[in-house]
C-alpha cells in the first residue's frame, strides 16, 4: 500500500497484470457493500452542495469570488507543474499519481463557506482527471468518489472553521486550535472514507486492517504536511491577499519531488512481475531483520520455495501466461503470511520468505505450519487465463519448500539460505509438493504424488 492509497481512491494502484478491460470495470461490478458506501458518500455530497447553493442563492461577495478563482487557479497550476514529475514517474514505475491538491482544497475550506470550497475541489479534481487520471485509465466512478470524499472533507473542515470568528482565526490561540481541529477533521474524513473503501473491497475486511492502513505513518505525515501547507496558504491569503498564494507553489513542487523519490525507491525494490520485493531488496531487508533478531536472542525462519514443473506451464501456454501464474502464486504466498514477514522473488519461479519469531516446541513446527499453509494454498490455486484456444483455468500447481531456522541452522542469512535451499532440493527429491526443514530433514507425510500443472478449458 502506498501513500497514494490514502490520498484518494483514484490513486489506488491498479492491478499490475490485469488485462486492459479490467481497469475500466463498471461501477456496478463492485461488491454491494462498497457500492453502498460510495453511493452514500456521493448522495451526501450532492445533498450538502445543493443545500448550500439553495441557502446561498444571491450575489456572492467579491472577496469570496476572488479567493475561489485564485485557489482554483493555483490548484490547476500546481497540477500542471507536477506533470513533468509525473512523466518521470510514469517512465519508471506504474505507481499512481500523487496529488497534493489538499493544499488548495484545505485553504478553500478555511477561507470560504463549505459549498464554495466544494466548488474549488470539484474543479481541481476535474482538471486532474482530464490531465492525469484519464490517460492512466482510472475509471470515472473512482474519480467521482475521490472528488466526493474531498468535497465532504472540505465541508466538514469548513464547518469546524465556522465555529471561530473570522477576524480572530489567524490572530489568536483559539483560532489556531480551530484551524488544527479543522485540519484533523479534514484528514480523518478523507482517510476513513478512502481506507474504508479499500478495506471493504479487499479480502481482509477486519478492523485491524483498517486501523493499520489509517496508521501508516509515512502516508499520514505526507497528508499532514500537505494540510499544514494548506493552512499556511489560507493564512497568507487572508493576511496579505490572494496574490501571495503564488509563494506556495515552489515548496509544493519540491514536496511533490520528494514523493517521487519515495516512489522511485519503492520501484527499485519491487519485482515488476509479482509486486514482491526483488532479490536485492529482500536480501538487504532480511539481513537487517535477522541482525536485530539475533541480537535480541530471538528466532526466525527462512523459507525457499520453488514451483514444481513450472517449465511445463511456459511450454504449454507461453511465458505471458507463466507470468500471470507467477503473480497469482506470489499473491497466494503473500496472503498466507503476516504483513511483517518478508516475501521476495528470488529469481525465476523461486520465492523466499523470512518469518521472524515463529517458534514451536522443538524448533520448527511454528514455521513449518506456515509453510504447510502456503503449500496447500498453492495446491488449491486456480488461475484464470486467456489461452489461445479461449479462457482456461490452470490448477494443480504445486510448490516444494525448504526451511532453515535461526539460530539452530545458522546465524547469518547466507548460512540460512544455504540450508533452506538444500532442504528445498530435498523436498524436490522426495517427490515435490512437500516441505523439508533444516539440514537433517525427515520426510513429511504431505504430498508424495507428482501432480503436474494442467488446465481445464
Ligand atoms: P522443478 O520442479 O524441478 O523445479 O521444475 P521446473 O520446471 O519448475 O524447474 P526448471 O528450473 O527446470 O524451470 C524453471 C522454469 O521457470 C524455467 C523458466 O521457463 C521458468 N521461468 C523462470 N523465470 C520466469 C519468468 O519470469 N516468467 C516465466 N513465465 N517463466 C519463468
Ligand atoms: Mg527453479
Ligand atoms: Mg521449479
Amino acid at each position: 500500500m502506498t501513500t497514494a492509497r490514502l490520498k484518494g481512491f483514484s490513486a489506488m494502484r491498479l492491478p499490475r497484470r490485469s488485462p486492459p478491460g479490467l481497469t475500466r470495470w463498471a461501477v456496478w461490478s463492485l461488491p454491494g457493500r462498497v457500492l453502498a458506501l460510495i453511493l452514500l458518500v456521493e448522495l451526501l455530497v450532492a445533498g450538502t452542495l445543493a443545500a448550500g447553493v439553495w441557502r446561498g442563492l444571491g450575489p456572492l461577495p467579491q472577496s469570496w469570488l476572488l479567493i475561489l478563482v485564485v485557489l482554483t487557479a493555483a490548484g490547476i497550476v500546481s497540477t500542471e507543474a507536477s506533470l513533468g514529475v509525473e512523466r518521470v514517474r510514469r517512465q519508471s514505475d506504474e505507481s499512481p499519481h500523487i496529488d497534493l491538491s489538499s493544499v488548495w482544497t484545505f485553504a478553500a475550506a478555511v477561507l470560504l463557506p463549505g459549498p464554495l470550497a466544494g466548488v474549488v475541489a470539484v474543479v481541481i479534481y476535474a482538471h486532474i482527471y482530464a490531465r492525469v487520471w484519464r490517460r492512466s485509465g482510472v475509471p470515472p466512478h473512482r474519480v467521482v468518489f475521490t472528488t466526493a470524499t474531498v468535497v465532504l472533507a472540505v465541508q466538514a473542515a469548513a464547518a469546524v472553521i465556522g465555529l471561530s470568528d473570522p477576524p480572530v482565526l489567524f490572530r489568536s490561540t483559539g483560532g489556531l486550535v480551530t484551524v488544527l481541529l479543522a485540519l484533523l477533521v479534514y484528514a480523518a474524513v478523507n482517510m476513513v472514507l478512502v481506507v474504508g473503501v479499500i478495506v471493504l473491497s479487499g479480502p481482509n475486511r477486519r478492523l485491524s486492517t483498517f486501523l493499520q492502513l489509517i496508521g501508516r505513518s509515512d502516508d499520514a505525515v505526507l497528508e499532514l504536511a500537505t494540510l499544514s501547507m494548506g493552512a499556511l496558504a489560507a493564512c497568507t491569503v487572508a493576511s496579505f491577499g490572494p496574490a501571495y498564494a503564488v509563494l506556495l507553489l515552489p515548496p509544493l513542487i519540491v514536496l511533490h519531488r520528494t514523493v517521487l523519490v519515495r516512489q522511485l525507491e519503492e520501484a527499485a525494490s519491487t519485482d515488476g512481475k509479482t509486486g514482491l520485493l526483488n532479490a536485492a531488496a529482500w536480501h538487504v531487508q532480511a539481513r537487517g531483520v535477522l541482525r536485530r533478531i539475533e541480537r535480541a536472542g530471538g528466532r526466525a525462519t527462512v523459507l525457499v520455495l520453488d514451483l514444481d514443473h513450472f517449465k511445463l506451464v511456459n511450454d504449454r501456454y507461453g511465458h505471458l501466461v507463466g507470468d500471470q501464474v507467477l503473480a497469482a502464486v506470489a499473491a497466494a504466498v503473500r496472503g498466507e503470511v503476516r504483513d511483517d514477514d518478508l516475501v521476495g522473488r528470488f529469481g525465476g519461479e523461486e520465492f523466499v520468505v523470512l518469518l521472524p519469531g515463529l517458534d514451536g516446541e522443538d524448533g520448527h513446527p511454528g514455521a513449518e505450519a506456515v509453510a504447510e499453509r502456503i503449500r496447500q494454498r498453492v495446491a488449491a490455486l486456480r488461475v484464470d487465463i486467456a489461452a489461445p484456444v479461449g479462457p482456461a483455468v490452470i490448477d494443480h500447481l504445486t510448490v516444494s519448500i525448504g526451511g532453515a531456522m535461526l539460530p539452530a541452522d545458522g546465524t547469518d542469512l547466507a548460512q540460512l539460505l544455504k540450508v533452506a535451499d538444500a532442504a528445498m532440493y530435498a523436498a524436490k527429491h522426495a517427490g515435490r509438493n512437500t516441505i523439508r526443514m533444516g539440514p537433517h530433514a525427515v520426510p513429511s507425510p504431505a504430498g508424495r504424488s507428482r501432480p503436474t500443472p494442467h488446465h481445464r478449458p
